[in-house]
Order: C-alpha cells, then sequence, then structure tokens
C-alpha cells in the first residue's frame, strides 16, 4: 500500500486554513496544525490460515496532544490510505475539543480486508499491530477505539497484547471494549443517540419542526440505526433508508425496528415490505426535510449537492460532503450539522468509559445518557454560538442568513489548542 500523498490530507486542511483565517493566527502556527505530531508506519508479519507469512502495513497517527492524550479509532479497510489517516487524525482533534473532551487527537489503520480473513487472522493481525505500537500507546499517551471494519472483540485482542507488554492491566488503553472488560454502558448507541440530540438542536435553532419531518438516511449500521430509532420516537418518518446492499423508500415511513430486524434476516435493507426500491445515491437526493449521510466519505460531491432536497443535513458519517458540495449547499441555504460535531457521541462515551476505567467506579445507562446530552447540547450551542459571531465578523464567508456551522466548530476547535499549545509553551 502506498505511503505517499494522495490529496485527501490536502482536502481536510481546507476548513483549517479558513478557521486560521478568521482566527487571524500566524502563519508557523497554521504550519503547526497542519502537520501531525507523530505517524508511524509499521509492517506487521502474519502466518495466515494457509501457512504462509503475509506482511500488512499498519499506520497510526498522532495529530495534536496539547489538550491531552491522542485518541482515535482504528479502521481495517482495503481503502485504508496514509492520507485518509491523517484526515481522520485531524478531524478527531478537532472533533474532541469541539466536544470539550480533554484529549488531542489520533487515528489507526491497517489496509486489509476483514471481511476476508478468518478470526484467528484477524486476532494475529491486531496483536501484531498492538505490539508494534505499543510504546506510543497507553491511557495517558493515545486510546485507540474502534472505526470502520473493527469492533469490540479486536479491542479486547489490543487490549490484551498490551496488558501483556506492560505486565499489567490497563484497561483504559482502549475504549468501545466488551462490557466484561470495563465497557461503558450506552457506547453502542451513542453516535447514533448523539447525532439525535445535535438534530433536536439544530431543529429548534432552525425553526424545523422534528414531529412529521421526513427523514433519509444513507447507511444502516451503528451509527444510523439507533439515529433512526431515535428520530422515529420523536415523530419523525424515516421515508429512505440504504445499505451496501442498496435502499427502500416508502413516502408513508418505515419502522426502524423493523428495518433493522429485516437487515439482519436478509443481510440488507432492499427489498423491505412496502418500500420501493432505491439506490444508495438515491437517498442523497430523495424529497426529504432532515438527511443523515450515515455511511461513507466524498458522498454528496459538487455533482450531486445541487439535487440535495433535504433543509438540514446531519453529518453522522466522517466526511460525508467535500469541500465542493459544502460551498453549493451553503450558497442555497441548505444547513449542516457538521461531521466533528454530530458524529461526537461515540467519542464522547468513550471518554466516559476512559473515566470509569480510571475510577473503577461504573455509571448506570441513565447516567452515561445524561452525560451525554449534557456534553452534545453544551458542544452545539458553543459552536452555534460561534456561527453566529462569524456570521458577523466574516462577510466573506457567511452571506447574510447563512451559518457555517462547520467553519464555526473549527474556530471552535482551533481556538481551543491553540490556547493549549501557547499555556504549555510550544507555540
Ligand atoms: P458500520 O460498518 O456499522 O455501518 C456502515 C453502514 O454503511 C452499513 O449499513 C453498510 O452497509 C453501509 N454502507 C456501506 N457502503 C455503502 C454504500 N455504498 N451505500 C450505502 N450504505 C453503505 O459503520 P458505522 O460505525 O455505522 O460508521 C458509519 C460512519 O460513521 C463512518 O463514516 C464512521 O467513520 C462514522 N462514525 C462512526 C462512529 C461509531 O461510533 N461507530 C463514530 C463516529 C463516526
Amino acid at each position: 500500500m502506498s505511503t505517499q500523498e494522495n490529496g485527501l490530507y490536502n482536502e481536510a486542511l481546507k476548513p483549517l486554513q479558513t478557521a486560521a483565517t478568521i482566527l487571524d493566527l500566524e502563519p508557523e502556527i497554521t504550519e503547526v496544525l497542519s502537520n501531525a505530531e507523530r505517524v508511524l508506519i509499521v509492517s506487521i508479519p502474519i502466518r495466515m490460515d494457509n501457512g504462509k507469512i503475509k506482511v500488512f502495513t499498519g499506520y497510526r497517527v498522532q495529530h495534536n496532544t496539547a489538550r491531552g492524550p491522542a485518541k482515535g479509532g482504528l479502521r481495517y479497510n482495503p481503502t485504508v490510505h496514509i492520507d485518509e489517516v491523517k484526515s481522520l487524525a485531524l478531524w478527531m482533534s478537532i472533533k474532541n475539543a469541539v466536544a470539550g473532551l480533554p484529549y488531542g487527537g489520533s487515528k489507526g489503520g491497517i489496509p486489509c480486508n476483514p471481511k476476508e480473513m478468518s478470526k484467528g487472522e484477524l486476532e494475529r493481525l491486531t496483536r501484531g499491530y498492538a505490539a508494534s505500537i505499543s510504546r506510543w500507546i497507553g491511557p495517558d499517551e493515545d486510546i485507540p477505539a474502534p472505526d470502520v471494519g473493527t469492533n469490540a472483540q479486536i479491542m479486547g485482542w489490543f487490549a490484551d497484547e498490551y496488558f501483556k507488554i506492560m505486565g499489567r492491566y490497563l484497561s483504559g488503553v482502549v475504549t468501545s471494549k466488551p462490557l466484561s472488560i470495563g465497557g461503558s454502558k450506552g457506547r453502542e448507541e451513542a453516535t447514533g443517540r448523539g447525532a439525535f440530540f445535535i438534530t433536536q438542536e439544530s431543529a429548534r435553532v432552525f425553526g424545523m419542526k422534528l414531529k412529521g419531518a421526513r427523514v433519509s438516511i444513507q447507511g444502516f449500521g451503528n451509527v444510523a440505526q439507533p439515529l433512526a430509532l431515535n428520530l422515529y420516537e420523536a415523530g419523525c418518518k424515516i421515508v429512505a433508508v440504504s445499505d451496501s446492499t442498496g435502499g427502500a423508500y416508502n413516502k408513508e415511513g418505515m419502522h426502524p425496528k423493523r428495518l433493522a430486524e429485516f437487515k439482519a434476516r436478509t443481510g440488507g435493507v432492499k427489498g423491505f415490505p412496502k418500500s420501493a426500491p432505491i439506490t444508495s445515491s438515491d437517498t442523497l437526493t430523495v424529497d426529504c426535510d432532515v438527511l443523515a449521510p450515515a455511511a461513507l466519505e466524498n458522498q454528496i460531491t459538487e455533482k450531486n449537492a445541487d439535487n440535495v432536497k433535504a433543509k438540514l443535513i446531519v453529518e453522522a458519517a466522517n466526511g460525508p460532503v467535500t469541500p465542493e458540495a459544502d460551498k453549493i449547499l451553503l450558497e442555497r441555504g441548505v444547513k449542516i450539522a457538521p461531521d466533528v460535531l454530530a458524529n461526537a457521541g461515540g467519542v464522547t462515551v468513550s471518554y466516559f468509559e476512559w473515566v470509569q476505567n480510571r475510577m473503577g467506579y461504573y455509571w448506570s445507562d441513565e447516567e452515561v445518557d445524561e452525560k451525554l446530552k449534557h456534553t452534545m447540547i453544551n458542544a452545539f450551542k458553543e459552536v452555534y454560538q460561534t456561527a453566529k459571531q462569524c456570521q458577523i465578523d466574516t462577510a466573506f464567508i457567511c452571506k447574510p442568513g447563512q451559518l457555517d456551522m462547520r467553519t464555526a466548530a473549527y474556530v471552535t476547535a482551533v481556538r481551543k489548542i491553540v490556547d493549549a499549545m501557547r499555556a504549555l509553551g510550544r507555540i
């Protein structure tokens, strides 16, 4: 897998550069923020089930640690690229600062196809990766968590390998662990639940009613399913959903629990009773009030942004809207709850897990949910206030009547990171 740049990271830097302009940062500070503190590239030789050795490449990028230990997920996917991991690490620094968590940002990845690997191969790969990067990982250094293609079991193997190397049980080394080894209640549904709180707050400030609102969701996995259920329970109509098998549309609305049961039984949402078949890209442009891309990056581009009919986009996935599409949507007055705010619920409950691990004392579902709600609403209010301020201060970015919540989130986060770097005397 190439370790050459592929341009993705340059795209990821654009909102950071806009925020730096608004904050009037010295160019050398922007330069510091544009470069990850540490980029680890390791090779992991694994004995495959066929007896042959295969060498995998593993990445871990620590973008910034001024506000606390680095924190970010681990991705197993054939398309993992160093530029993607660098972008995701930068987004984690921003997201953690937006949510007010005492963390910097990081991300890891291994180009591989977990669907084609046996359980044994995945375990050996995870243990090999954990051993290779262990000296730069830890509850006070860098704390991985699952991302696309990884799960609680992979976190369990990672933690066990780390415990063996350190000779100690340090459960806060990873988050989203199984409950039996120190996982937190509420973690599984946290990202979708957090995205719901952000949808509620957005609807409130933008004068939309959630009751009766038509919702389209791209993706129907860990994030999308609890989001769909929360929106349904708030009175929304889930008119369209999709996953990697295709999509389903019903203008009268579909029940998220029945959709989840159907997907569990048949492998996908395509063919859901009484629905019309649609493609996954149709979910982005169907007639609806709220659109929640909750699957992949770069889904709304300059090619389809003009066809988006939703009044509000809640970015449950990371990076679903390209910078070009962002501009078109803003011009059209479409409101966007950006990913670094909308999907911060997952890392927020990961933080709660880490806190509980360090205390050795565990909270109930209700306590976790109350704290998540509080954190998400506070983060939203802070970003919204900044957006209103930017609207006044930076007419070149936001035309009157428009609120650029993404730029505001970056301004909020960069201000906090720079404050921490100054307090530490790093700049
Ligand atoms: P997941 O693997 O559980 O679900 C992904 C869903 O997307 C699946 O339903 C899959 O079928 C669907 N999908 C894949 N290809 C598709 C396509 N071409 N069209 C439509 N659907 C497609 O993953 P997840 O954990 O729900 O993550 C989804 C997004 O949310 C990712 O961008 C991830 O980085 C982001 N995210 C996840 C968390 C978390 O806690 N899980 C936290 C923050 C951000």
